[in-house]
């Protein structure tokens, strides 16, 4: 039976990553026994192929991306994030845990900021349609800021439905760009009502092959983008999508991990999502 991947690197746990910090400093050890069992398999998240790099992003931009110090961070964490996809579209993984650092949603072809340098998920959705894995593809962003970067990407493409969560609201003409505005204070309960409401019904009409989550935990209690939700948040929604997943798309359900920089919620909730993923 096919299992869950978590895409990581070691050098991921050894650096004080831009505005994320050192929060993965505790993994892999922090998975535990999880990873001495037979259904999780740890994968040392592969640069991504610079074709795939060239493809989203400018040359003159690239180049210096590739000068600074997180450049070996951010491009395993595109590479993590291609692979991932690439495997369960191929039916190796049934799901993934990708870990990111220095790479994500604020980035856009020429510009990236908010500790987010490469995007994750132009590679990954253009490796996917080039071979033929899948061309329908569900991006879902519950991080505390607005996903400007992958909308930038997305924004003239009706084969991706992109819903944020964020500052704001919008819908897009045809529907497939998504904004909900998220205020302080929100109860667990009442964003897992929006979570449903504005992505899971969109996305069972829009029948994606995969559903990418861009998977932030800053709007923790206590963390720099605080939304007021509690850290059991967090597996509540990663199990709602995964079943999600499991009735609209044969599983196919990748999380990325993004914004948050308690080193403590990340080592309580990645656990607990990858034991959620491979049950
Ligand atoms: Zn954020
Ligand atoms: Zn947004």
């Amino acid at each position: 039976m096919a299992k869950t991947g978590i895409f990581f690197h070691p050098i991921m746990g050894q650096r004080n990553w831009p505005v994320i910090g050192n929060k993965y400093q505790g993994f892999p050890e922090a998975f535990g026994d999880l990873l001495k069992e037979g259904d999780v398999v740890l994968l040392e998240s592969p640069e991504a192929p610079q074709g795939l790099l060239e493809a989203c992003h400018s040359e003159d931009y690239l180049k210096g991306v590739k000068a600074s110090w997180y450049w070996e961070g951010a491009v395993r964490s595109v590479g993590g994030c291609v692979r991932a996809a690439e495997e369960v579209l191929r039916g190796n993984l049934k799901n993934a845990l990708v870990f990111a650092v220095a790479a994500g949603h604020h980035a856009s072809r020429d510009f990236g900021w908010g500790g987010t340098y490469l995007s994750c998920s132009a590679p990954t959705v253009h490796n996917l349609r080039q071979k033929g894995l899948a061309q329908r593809v569900a991006i879902l962003d519950t991080d505390c800021h607005h996903g400007d970067g992958t909308r930038s990407f997305f924004h003239q493409d009706r084969d991706t439905l992109h819903v944020c969560f964020c500052h704001m609201d919008y819908v897009s003409p045809d529907g497939t760009k998504v904004d909900v505005a998220i205020p302080y204070g929100i109860k667990d309960e009442d964003y897992l009502g929006k979570v449903e409401e504005e992505f899971c019904r969109r996305a069972r009409e829009f029948r994606p092959e995969i559903i990418l989550h861009n998977f932030g935990h800053d709007t923790c209690v206590g963390d720099y983008g605080d939304r007021g939700l509690s850290p059991s948040f967090f597996p509540r929604l990663a199990q709602r999508i995964k079943d999600l997943a499991e009735e609209i798309c044969s599983g196919r359900y990748i999380v990325i991990t993004h914004g948050g920089a308690r080193r403590d919620i990340a080592e309580e909730i990645f656990p607990e999502i990858a034991r959620i993923l491979r049950s």
